[in-house]
């Protein structure tokens, strides 16, 4: 028998809820139920320069929040990191085997400012609607989640945990862009929360940073889902580093832990259409209001038994042995 769920039933805050648009769904924003492959629209994490249906309440998250030093000191770190000036682009663009490069990028694992890195090619379908790019590279920046302050997800300390990784994720895109702009080649930072140009999950899947689980967000092999993503677009010619699965799509298809964990249940338990693509989803319209009224929630990459330290090489090898049984 599952543990009942301590935070249902939920009833959202009605201050929040007579924000919502009338008429609007964010599910239709984000293309359910579409057959058709189209670029993404901004349903949420505006920057204020997109005017979205739900600005509003992406409004009131902000001044809902508690105003914790830790919390501000951060978002404002994270405010400097992005509008910190990047150096000129040198003159003379290095040259270097397309391996050679990706290796370089290691120097940034090496120094602490990301935990993985990988490269993939930009795909269009990928670009916002209301974006434009020339860029045909992205590298992907993963920084590692400190599991014990994630862990307490729904709680302010969590959503502080959640801040500072972003800051990092901020500071190593600027970091990597600033370093390969020295090198001679233009390249332009894509830091989150807030929308960038691109959607970051489904290209860090190209670049084999892990595989989307039923929750939504991706499973990395060594972080679960308890890690945050920067992004490089650039024409450096880097070698992609391709795809890495190791088997999460089964293992969520007979795993329920975030589903029961979800508070307002908005987990899907099957997959969806979405935009063309038949993958997991979670509801935004019954995810938004819990999100909001917790600092960002969390709860569902916090019990994805991903997440939890040191225990993805074991799973990762349950998995293969099931695999090897079942070609048998
Ligand atoms: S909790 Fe289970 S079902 Fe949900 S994403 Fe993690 S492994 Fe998949
Ligand atoms: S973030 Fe959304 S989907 Fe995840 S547990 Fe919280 S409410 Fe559910």
């Amino acid at each position: 028998m599952p543990k009942p769920n301590p935070y249902r039933p939920f009833e959202p805050d009605p201050e929040f809820m007579q924000l919502w648009p009338e008429g609007i769904s964010g599910n239709a924003i984000n293309g359910l139920g579409e057959a058709e492959v189209r670029r993404p629209d901004v349903v949420w994490w505006t920057t204020g320069k997109e005017d979205i249906a739900f600005g509003e309440m992406q409004n009131w998250f902000y001044q809902h929040e508690p105003k914790i030093d830790k919390l501000m000191a951060l978002r404002q770190e994270r405010r400097a990191i992005i509008e910190a000036p990047l150096p000129q682009i040198a003159d003379r663009p290095a040259q270097r085997s397309p391996q050679d490069w990706t290796a370089q990028l290691d120097q940034f694992i090496a120094r602490g400012v990301a935990e993985q890195v990988g490269v993939t090619r930009l795909r269009p379908e990928w670009v916002y609607a209301h974006h434009h790019t020339e860029f045909k590279q992205v590298i992907l920046l993963a920084v590692q989640h400190q599991y014990d302050e994630l862990k307490t997800a729904p709680t302010l300390q969590a959503g502080i945990e959640v801040t500072y990784q972003y800051c990092r994720a901020a500071e190593a895109a600027k970091q990597v862009a600033g370093w390969l702009r020295e090198e001679g080649w233009d390249a332009e930072p894509v830091t989150g929360p807030m929308v960038g140009k691109i959607l970051m999950i489904p290209h860090a899947i190209e670049a084999g940073f892990g595989e989307l689980g039923k929750h939504g967000s991706m499973i990395n092999a060594k972080f679960g889902s308890a890690f945050r993503l920067g992004a490089v677009l650039t024409d450096a010619p880097f070698a992609e580093t391709g795809r890495h699965s190791f088997g999460v799509d089964d293992f969520c298809s007979n795993c329920r832990v975030c589903e029961e964990a979800c508070p307002p249940a908005a987990i899907s338990p099957e997959k969806r259409q979405v935009r063309g693509e038949t993958k997991w989803y979670v509801d935004f319209d019954k995810c938004i209001p819990f999100f909001a009224e917790t600092s960002g929630c969390a709860i569902c990459i916090a019990v994805c038994p991903w997440s939890r330290p040191g225990v993805s090489d074991n799973l990762i090898s349950k998995l293969a042995r099931r695999a090897e049984r079942k070609n048998q």
